[in-house]
């Protein structure tokens, strides 16, 4: 007998997480508010069903992918009951808050909730090189793993349920900041006629040492103390008006390096000068009101 499972939702994430269980051997029972969406799924074996509480009834475990959990709720609340006795997995986006509202609603009807946040874009959905990040019971994703495991390498976070959408948060904070460094530094080089596919290599040659930095660091932030035996604050701050300047006169805008110099700026103002690139973490920790 094949396990099932079902997929409410069939954005582009939804779909691609009902390949995937399709792809593990699953038998797959998918909804979506355009029911047309579904087509490709049933193409490939995966039943259609005509509502959310007949997919919601044709497996134990339910996977949700929409767009926000007013979507998630508008899905479900209407057939909440079926959902009794049932396993929620929910991939939908969302804030620590909205997953801890998440699990008191659950625990109201009855059905165990794991929280989720898919790190990949849909083409990496299946890949067990990507991560899918996971809060919540312990005992529900250990007793969905297999299922899970169909859509990345499944990382489990803690019980807190809010812990999946809080990493996502910060690693998507990660990612903006890192694109946008790197896009900066396109912009700049490009000005010189260097295409970024160039300018690209080096740059990720560069990550490689970023991440060294990364980890050498890190104890440096939970112990609270930042020994600039490499590189100090006051240092960085000389280095990022050469950035400033090449970039301003190439025409290049340069609103984010002003806004990383002010950071760097407020560090030393607070007397971390002398201390690492870490010591930015204490300003990140006591926020200034807006002036
Ligand atoms: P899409 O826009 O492709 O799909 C959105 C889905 O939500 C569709 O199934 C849509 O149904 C449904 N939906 C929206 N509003 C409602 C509603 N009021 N009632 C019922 N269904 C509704 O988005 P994605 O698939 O890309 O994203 C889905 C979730 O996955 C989001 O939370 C997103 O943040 C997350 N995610 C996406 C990633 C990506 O790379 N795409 C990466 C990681 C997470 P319909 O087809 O009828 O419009």
């Amino acid at each position: 007998e094949r396990p099932a499972a079902t997929v409410l939702g069939l954005g582009a994430m939804g779909t691609a997480l009902a390949a995937a269980l399709l792809d593990q051997g699953y038998r797959v029972t998918v909804w979506n508010r355009t029911a047309a969406k579904a087509a490709p799924l049933v193409e490939r074996g995966a039943h259609a069903a005509a509502t959310p509480e007949e997919a919601v009834a044709a497996s134990p475990l339910v996977v949700a992918c929409v767009l926000d959990y007013d979507a998630l709720y508008a899905v479900l609340d209407p057939g909440a009951a079926g959902l009794a006795g049932k396993t929620l997995v929910n991939l939908t986006s969302g804030s620590p808050e909205q997953a801890e509202e998440a699990v008191a609603w659950a625990e109201g009807h009855g059905l165990d909730y794991l929280d989720g946040a898919i790190m990949t874009t849909p083409e990496g959905v299946g890949s067990a090189e990507r991560m899918v990040l996971f809060s919540g019971a312990r005992a529900v994703f250990d007793a969905h793993r297999p299922a899970l495991a169909a859509f990345g390498d499944p990382l489990y976070l803690g019980a807190d349920p809010g812990l999946a959408s809080l990493h996502d948060a910060g690693l998507l904070g990660l990612m903006w900041a890192t694109m946008a460094g790197w896009l900066h530094g396109a912009a700049l080089v490009g000005s010189e006629k260097i295409p970024a596919e160039s300018f690209t290599p080096i740059a990720i040659r560069w990550m490689a040492t970023v991440t060294e930095i990364m980890t050498g660091y890190a104890s440096q932030v939970d112990a609270g103390r930042y020994p600039g035996d490499d590189a100090t604050v006051d240092v960085q701050i000389a280095a990022i008006d050469h950035l400033l300047h090449a970039a301003a006169a190439r025409g290049v805008d340069n609103s984010l390096p002003e806004l990383l110099k002010a950071t760097m700026r407020r560090a030393a103002a607070a007397g971390h000068g002398p201390d690492s690139l870490a010591s930015l973490v204490e300003v990140m920790r006591k926020p200034q009101p807006p002036a």
